[in-house]
C-alpha cells in the first residue's frame, strides 16, 4: 500500500455528509478524530493522548464510534485500538521501511489506475477511508498526484474501455465503498457497459468498522450488475466480527458477491494461532472465506508491526494444521516487479 507524506485527500469531491440521512454517513461524521476523546471512552491513561498527537504526522487518528464499541475498556494493549492508535514508535526510521514500498506509483498506467497483474486493473476511487489502520501501505501514498481524481476516473474508465486484456476491474482506494450509492451505482454501470470486463471486485473495509454501509441499496447495486462481483473485506482480529458485522455480511451476501477476506499480520493484534484461528472461524460462520494473510508492507512508521518471516510461516504452519483448508488464508508477500502476489509457505 506508499515520498513526502501527504494526507490521504479524498479523490473526490467531499460528499455532503450533513444533508445525506444515510446512518452510515452520519456515524462516519461523527467518528473519533481526537486522541484524547479515545482515550477517555476506553478509560485508559491519557497520557498515551499526548504521545498519540505527536506521533500522528500527516495520517490522523480516525476511528468509528461503532468500532471503538468492540474494544475491551481499560486496556492500552487491546488488539483494535492497536490497529488505530499512533505511537511514538512511528516516528521512528526504520532500515528498509519507505514511502512506497510497493512501487505503486511506477505501476500507475493511466491516472488512478494501477495495472501491476494479468487482466486485472485497480482503480483508485478515493483516498479517504473510514478508519486510520496505523500499518497501512498506503498511509503515505500521494492519492492527489497519483490521479485518483474525479476526472481521473473518467480517464481510467476511457483507458479501461481501451484495453481487452482487463477481464477484472478492482475498485480500491482509500475505500471505495466510501463513494455514496448514487456515485458508486453510476461507476458501476459504466464498468459494466465495457464488454470486455468480466468481473467487479471491491477492497473495502467498511463492511467491518461501519457496518451500517450496507444499505439495501448496496446489496442492490451488485445484485444488479451483469458482472461477476467479489467482495474482499478486511478484518484482522476475531473481535472486529460482532453481531452487527456478521448481519451486514449476510445482507452482502444476499447480492450473491463472492465475500473474501483478507488481513494483516501484525505483531501484537493477531500473531497468534489461536487468534488467527478464531478469525477464519468466525469468517466462515459469517459467510466470508479468509483470502489472504499479508505480510506487512514495510511503509515508514510500521516497523513495529512487523512479525519476522520465519515466525509468519510457522503460524501459517499451525493454521494448516488447525483448519479446514478452506478456511487457511494464503500467506502472501507483495514484491514489486513481480507477476502475481508471491505466496509463502
Ligand atoms: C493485490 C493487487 C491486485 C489483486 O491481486 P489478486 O492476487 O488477484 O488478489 C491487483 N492489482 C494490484 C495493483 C494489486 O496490488
Ligand atoms: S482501511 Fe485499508 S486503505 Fe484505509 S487505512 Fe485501513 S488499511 Fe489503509
Amino acid at each position: 500500500m506508499p515520498a513526502v507524506p501527504l494526507l490521504p485527500a479524498p479523490l473526490l469531491p467531499p460528499q455532503p455528509i450533513a444533508s445525506h440521512g444515510q446512518r452510515w454517513q452520519r456515524e462516519l461524521a461523527d467518528a473519533v478524530r481526537d486522541p484524547l476523546e479515545l482515550c477517555r471512552v476506553l478509560g485508559i491513561d491519557l497520557s498515551l493522548a499526548d504521545q498519540a498527537r505527536l506521533a500522528t504526522g500527516a495520517f490522523p487518528l480516525l476511528v468509528p464510534r461503532s468500532f471503538i464499541a468492540r474494544m475491551q475498556p481499560g486496556d492500552p494493549g487491546d488488539p483494535l485500538l492497536l490497529q488505530v492508535l499512533p505511537l511514538a514508535k512511528e516516528q521512528e526510521s526504520v532500515a528498509g521501511f519507505s514511502a512506497d514500498p510497493l512501487a505503486e506509483m511506477d505501476a500507475l498506467t493511466s491516472p488512478g489506475l494501477v495495472k501491476k497483474y494479468a487482466g486485472r486493473a485497480l482503480l483508485l476511487v478515493t483516498g479517504a477511508c473510514a478508519i486510520n489502520c496505523r500499518y497501512c501501505f498506503r498511509r503515505e501514498f500521494p492519492y492527489a498526484e497519483s490521479g485518483a481524481t474525479q476526472a481521473g476516473i473518467q480517464e481510467a474508465i476511457v483507458a479501461i474501455a481501451a484495453d481487452a486484456t482487463i477481464r477484472e476491474v478492482i475498485l480500491s482506494g482509500g475505500d471505495p465503498l466510501l463513494l455514496d450509492d448514487e456515485r458508486l451505482e453510476k461507476l458501476v454501470v459504466k464498468i459494466g457497459a465495457i464488454p470486455h470486463v468480466r468481473r467487479l471486485r471491491i477492497h473495502s473495509r467498511l463492511p467491518i468498522v461501519l457496518p451500517q454501509r450496507v444499505t439495501d441499496s448496496l446489496v442492490a447495486i451488485l445484485a444488479n450488475t451483469r458482472l461477476a462481483t467479489v467482495v474482499v473485506v478486511h478484518a484482522n482480529h476475531p473481535a472486529e466480527l460482532d453481531a452487527s458485522v456478521q448481519l451486514a455480511l449476510g445482507r452482502l451476501a444476499a447480492s450473491r458477491a463472492i465475500l473474501l477476506n483478507q488481513s494483516v499480520l501484525l505483531a501484537g493484534v493477531n500473531d497468534s494461532l489461536d487468534t488467527l484461528a478464531m478469525l477464519s472461524e468466525r469468517l466462515i460462520e459469517s459467510g466470508v472465506v479468509p483470502y489472504y494473510l499479508h505480510l506487512l508492507d514495510r511503509v515508514h512508521g510500521t516497523a513495529h508491526f512487523e512479525v519476522p518471516e520465519n515466525v509468519a510461516l510457522a503460524l501459517h504452519a499451525s493454521l494448516r494444521n488447525t483448519l479446514p483448508g478452506y478456511a487457511v488464508p494464503r500467506l502472501v508477500r507483495e514484491v514489486p516487479g513481480e507477476p502475481a502476489k508471491v505466496w509463502l509457505g
